[in-house]
């Protein structure tokens, strides 16, 4: 990915198509890095817990470089628009939260109606294609506290990611990180042999 690229930009191509739940997350993304003055994460100084695994989480990675692959996005399923974005340097951390509503309205519930179908026919294409950019203006440009509210908490970082060494299990042959293989009458075993053998 282009690290020049315009935070929007990065974030649709990474999410693949445009909608209202990316858009939110971008505006939170967006929001956090003028508020805590920091910028895109590199090595983990940034952490962000997400309580939802919808769209906005995209824009989250793509955006300020909480990842899963790294292990500084932290993900609660709690099925809540809330994100937190820490920030190791500037030791801070925000709550951020969509407000009730936030992101409610007709042309919303309609977006999603359509999103959910599929085999939408042109008609319908163009009705979604027209919502999109109606959407896109009002989430874009509504001041952020209409849609979200937000407090600084204070917030225990985690320990940075660590490496783990490499095994290789006695049952497939294929290497798993240690702490994931468990000790059996057959020798150390993979999560993967031990669900299609029961561990024997
Ligand atoms: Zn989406
Ligand atoms: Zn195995």
């Amino acid at each position: 990915m282009c690290k020049n690229m315009p935070p929007l930009e990065l974030a649709i191509q990474f999410h693949g198509h445009i909608c209202p739940g990316l858009l939110m997350g971008i505006r939170v993304a967006e929001f956090a890095l003028k508020e805590l003055g920091i910028s895109p994460d590199v090595d983990e100084e940034l952490v962000t817990v997400v309580e939802t695994n919808s769209c906005g989480v995209d824009a989250i990675q793509a955006i300020l470089g909480c990842t899963f692959g790294k292990g500084n996005l932290i993900y609660k399923d709690y099925g809540k628009n809330v994100y937190t974005v820490a920030s190791r340097d500037k030791g801070r951390a925000l709550r951020i939260a969509q407000k009730f509503g936030g992101n409610r309205g007709p042309e919303s519930q309609r977006f999603r109606e359509l999103a959910q179908k599929g085999n939408l026919t042109a008609d319908e294409a163009a009705e979604k294609e027209n919502l999109t950019g109606i959407l896109f203006e009002r989430l874009m440009s509504a001041p952020f506290e209409d849609l979200f509210e937000w407090r600084e908490i204070d917030f225990v970082f985690p320990e940075k990611a660590k490496i783990h060494a490499t095994i290789q299990c006695a049952g497939c042959g294929e290497g798993v990180m240690d702490i994931r293989a468990v000790d059996t009458a057959r020798g150390l075993i993979c999560p993967t042999c031990l669900e299609e053998k029961g561990g024997q």
